[in-house]
């Protein structure tokens, strides 16, 4: 299979437009080849028009086809081997064990999903049935299911180029609902978008999905997101990116004659509380560990630690002193893209340039303009109470160090708190029989509470909570990552009083799926 540069509208390439764009690579600046067309007005709605369609079919096929295209896909993407690897490794400067690493989690999540449908709980069957001699008024047949609610848009990040991307989480999960799913390329990484769509166009072919299942949109620009998050046949967004592009899309949908749901998974500090006996007792290892974290693939995670709370004492002196010299020997990283590469210098500048914030440290080499320099800046905890501004992702090796007076004063910074992906706690027991004020505070602040880690490295697995309240997410009531992100996609709809034939087979008498639901209040096969 090789890169081509047109759009993907269902089963047919396309290329109308003139305009047109390259993907570079970051790590040398130069263009690599193929040229990606943007996709017209009429190619837009050509793949809307399919996925409408597609919809109609896809929505009540059988949930073992629609697992066989999930697991499909997962075969199709492994079998591009090398070919992937090397063009997703070109656009993003990823290294390649990274990036065979995420098409791992990639295909697996796919397999994970294609399971989980089979299984067949998430469709929450309940079934209450009649009482017609019920006084004063007779009680009807209810019986309630989750369906999908309609062709989804998909814009993934920059920095999971297979993970949350063309066959990412958001697509699975679309996929797995019966949603069609459209899929806007992110222009830093298009040709690892094409193999990946091609990929998923064979699967849909093979398994005998209806065409429009899927399709693959490109722009150089914000003009085709902008105008597929404006559709009306638009039932869904999810959205894997930054604070300012997620909350522009979540915007133009508010806007929209009829608003639909926007799941943007945006960006996150990720504070982690250093408590005092913690510090004491292990503050090499705990800075160690937050030097690897922050650096960890060039600090392009969104759940980097970028902001470390602790009370001024000789043991917080210590941590920042150990941090100081670890990222000084630590060494710059090519970044996603120039543009990730400039926004970095610039808002660690801003962020250092902020009154009361101090750079502690950089990395002492200080690298090529596409790669990122380390740096670790510190505050008090009344600037960062005072100014919002401290409060801001920077995306990128960087963390900021805030120094409490006291107990009080850490209460009240984490009361500033923006919502978060995640929150750290690290402490030692004698910590913890104190903790139970900063606990519930952080619990109010996170989708996920993390005792003696690091933020980074994300579990895939069903108690994983990925999301968290705004701006972490739009929707702190789903999560990104796991099978319950499934429930972005579906909507419950209840028959009353239906005749057995109209049912949907997971509602009628006998349960011919054999699956679990919840019958006159017993779960049940
Ligand atoms: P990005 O610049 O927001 O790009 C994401 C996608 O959205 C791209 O396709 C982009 O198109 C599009 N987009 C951005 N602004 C738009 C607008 N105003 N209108 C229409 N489309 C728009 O994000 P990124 O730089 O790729 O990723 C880095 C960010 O993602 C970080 O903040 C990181 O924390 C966050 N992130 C979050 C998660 C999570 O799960 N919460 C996971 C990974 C990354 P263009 O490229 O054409 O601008």
């Amino acid at each position: 299979m090789s890169i081509h540069g047109q759009n993907i509208i269902g089963f047919k390439n396309s290329s109308e437009s003139s305009e047109s764009f390259r993907a570079f690579n970051p790590e040398t600046g130069q263009a690599l080849e193929t040229e990606f067309f943007k996709a017209t007005k009429s190619e837009l709605e050509e793949a809307m028009a399919k996925a409408v369609e597609a919809f109609k079919k896809f929505k009540n096929m059988d949930w073992s086809k629609r697992a066989a295209f999930l697991r499909a896909i997962a075969d199709e993407m492994e079998a591009l081997g090398d070919t992937l690897v090397e063009r997703a490794s070109a656009e993003t400067g990823l290294p390649a064990a990274r990036i065979i690493g995420e098409r791992g989690r990639t295909t697996g999540q796919l397999r994970m999903f294609a399971d989980h449908i089979e299984e067949g709980a998430w469709v929450e069957a309940t079934i209450d049935t009649a009482i017609p001699d019920r006084s004063p008024v007779p009680k009807p047949d209810l019986r309630k299911m989750m369906v999908p609610l309609g062709p989804v848009v998909v814009f993934g990040a920059s920095n999971f180029p297979l993970a949350y991307s063309v066959a990412g989480g958001d697509t699975a999960a679309a996929l797995a609902a019966g949603c069609p799913v459209l899929v806007k390329a992110h222009p830093g990484h298009p040709g690892t978008s094409s193999l990946v769509g091609q990929a998923i166009v064979r699967a849909a072919k093979d398994t005998g999905m209806p065409d429009g299942v899927f399709s693959l949109l490109y722009d150089g620009g914000f003009e085709v997101g902008e105008a597929l998050v404006g559709h009306p046949s638009t039932a869904a967004v999810g959205f894997t990116g930054s604070l300012t592009g997620g909350r522009a899309l979540y915007d133009i949908a508010a806007r929209r004659k009829n608003p639909i749901p926007v799941f943007a998974e945006m960006g996150s500090t990720n504070p982690s509380i250093l408590l005092p006996e913690a510090l004491n007792s292990r503050v090499d290892q705990v800075a160690t560990d937050y030097a690897g974290s922050i650096t960890l693939g060039v600090g392009q995670f969104c759940t980097n630690p970028g902001l470390i709370l602790g009370i001024k004492s000789s043991g917080l002196d210590n941590f920042i002193n150990l941090l100081g010299e670890k990222i000084v020997e630590s060494q710059p990283g090519t970044m996603l893209h120039a543009g990730i590469s400039s926004a970095y210098a610039e808002k660690k500048s801003t962020m250092v340039g902020n009154d009361g914030v101090v750079l502690v440290s950089e990395a002492s080499v200080s690298g090529e303009a596409t790669q990122g320099r380390p740096a670790v800046a510190k505050a008090s905890g009344r600037a960062f109470i005072d100014n919002p501004a401290l409060h801001e992702e920077v995306f990128g090796p960087f963390s900021l160090v805030i120094e409490c007076a006291d107990e009080a004063e850490l209460a009240q910074a984490i009361a500033k708190l923006n919502g978060q992906l995640t929150a750290t706690l690290i402490a030692d027991e004698a910590d913890l029989k104190d903790s139970e004020l900063i606990v519930n505070a952080l619990r109010e602040k996170t989708g996920r509470l993390i005792f003696n880690g690091v933020p980074t490295g994300v579990e895939v697995c069903p108690s994983m909570q990925h999301g968290g309240p705004y701006p972490a997410t739009t929707d702190s009531r789903f999560t990104a990552v796991g099978i319950h992100s499934i429930r972005r996609f579906i909507r419950p709809l209840s028959f009353q009083n239906a005749p057995q034939a109209l049912l949907p087979d997971a509602l009628k008498d006998g349960n011919p799926l054999g699956i679990w639901r919840l019958v006159d209040g017993e779960f049940t096969k």
